[in-house]
């Protein structure tokens, strides 16, 4: 979102038309996919601690439900635009029919910065959010969840407003809420195990052991974090990180070519995901600027921030060493990019798939919801696991089989199914 010339609502689109040509829909189809269905654009007036009032700017895109409820998660952040919403949204579609779960894609959005609220100004925002797209969201319509710089209080929050003015207990109008308020166990854990999941198989196909494998992640927050705890549990080496650091306003890459120790950098680590410097030197870290974390001789990269990371200006910084790219974040990778990847012949585990992990935790949530009967820890990672292995198989046998990229063949899994319930609903 750093870069104000990127839009990645252009190149969701451009990536949609592609696997249209190649699928052969019809015009009819395309109209209806390439922009979200709804949208929702609103004002949120707070009253801030000083006395002052002050007017946030929110956003509710729903691309697509024909294969269920809309689903996809809040983003808090100072640049959030319409158009990443909008390209989020429309990911959320393909990647919830990538795994296969009975929902939509949906997403959300407000222009604010968290670092400077405090947490009762959060919580107002939060409960203004409600207060102006209730009537347009619910169990059975679209079903929001955290992003970055949202978490399960906010979440709580959220659900507590739209309960006080339905007057009835909806767990299952939002995910992502704490374990013992509605929330599922393994959810915190969802995306990054799920990632994990789909890189196992990964290696598995390739015939490479992933305790002798080395990565380097950017990002170290919700999907970073527990990426890295189950890639290290399973043996591999993280030696390189990267984190944002909002006082330089840039971010900086901490490296360890002995590995990273996960629990130390955790507890040097604000609520933000941003890594501290001094105490990182102190630790023996390496800390360098700029996009060092993409340019390590590691045999995986693991981009888990934001969108646009990985570009024409940086692809070529790649090192040889690189087999594997998993996309923890959405969107990490533009289309020049990926030309790139491809030619270099980078085994690429697409944002959609690889990060699905989450919005199934989402679902198995709402099914527990529903239930009102809760799952152990165990029963849900392995559910997961089947999940993410399953779809990640689908993706790799096509890609295998037609010999073509794994965006390609993620893409055509995807948009196929999801063109498919429109058509047998009649609506094109
Ligand atoms: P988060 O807010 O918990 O963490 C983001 C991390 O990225 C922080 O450590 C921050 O310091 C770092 N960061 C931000 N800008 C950076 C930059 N320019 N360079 C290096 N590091 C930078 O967010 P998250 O929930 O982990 O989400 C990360 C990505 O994964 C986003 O693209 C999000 O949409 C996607 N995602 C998240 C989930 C989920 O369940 N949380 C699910 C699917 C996809």
């Amino acid at each position: 979102m750093a870069d104000k010339t990127f839009n990645a609502f252009k190149m969701a689109q451009k990536q949609f038309d592609d696997v249209a040509e190649t699928l052969g829909l019809d015009q009819a189809t395309r109209d209806l996919l390439r922009t979200p269905d709804r949208e929702h654009h609103f004002n949120i007036p707070i009253r801030m601690d000083d006395g002052s009032y002050k007017v946030f700017r929110g956003f509710r895109c729903q691309h697509n439900d024909a294969r269920g409820p809309a689903k996809g998660g809040i983003r808090f952040h100072p640049l959030e635009t319409i158009d990443t919403v909008r390209a989020l949204s429309m990911w959320m579609t393909w990647k919830t029919a990538a795994v296969d779960i009975p929902l939509g894609g949906g997403k959300g959005g407000v222009i604010c910065d968290v670092h400077q609220l405090s947490d009762r100004e959060q919580e107002l925002i939060c409960r203004g959010w409600i207060r102006q797209v209730w009537k347009n969201i619910g169990p059975l319509e679209d079903v929001p969840a955290p992003d970055v710089m949202t978490n399960g209080q906010h979440m709580i929050w959220m659900m507590d407003e739209y309960e006080k003015i339905t007057g009835k207990k909806y767990p299952g109008v939002i995910t992502g809420k704490p374990v013992g308020s509605g929330g599922s166990l393994g959810r915190k854990e969802a995306t990054g195990y799920g990632a994990i999941y789909t890189l196992r198989e990964a290696l598995k196909e390739m015939e490479i052991d992933i305790g002798s494998t080395s990565a380097s992640f950017q990002g170290f927050g919700n999907v970073a974090t527990h990426a890295m705890e189950l890639y290290d549990f399973m043996g591999g080496k993280i030696t390189a990180v990267s984190s944002w650091s909002n006082e330089h306003k840039k971010a900086f890459t901490f490296k360890k070519e002995s590995g990273i120790d996960l629990e130390q950098l955790r507890s040097i680590t604000s609520k933000f995901g941003e890594i501290n410097i001094d105490k990182a030197k102190s630790h023996g870290y390496d800390i360098i600027d700029g996009d060092a974390w993409l340019t390590q001789d590691v045999d995986i990269l693991f981009p888990a921030a934001l969108e646009n990371q990985i570009n024409a200006s940086n692809v070529d910084s790649i090192s040889s060493q690189v087999k594997i790219l998993v996309e923890g974040a959405n969107g990490p990778t533009t289309p020049d990019a990926d030309k790139v990847i491809e030619e270099r012949g980078i085994w690429l585990i697409p944002d959609f798939l690889a990060n699905a992990g989450g919005v199934t935790c989402s679902y198995f949530e709402q099914v527990q919801n529903n239930m009102n009967y809760y799952w152990e820890r165990e029963e849900v990672f392995q559910k997961l696991d089947q999940a993410m292995t399953k779809a990640y198989h689908a993706v790799s046998d096509l890609a295998r089989s037609r010999k073509i990229y794994m965006r390609d063949a993620a893409y055509m899994i995807s948009v196929q199914k999801v063109a498919e319930a429109c058509k047998l609903r009649g609506w094109v």
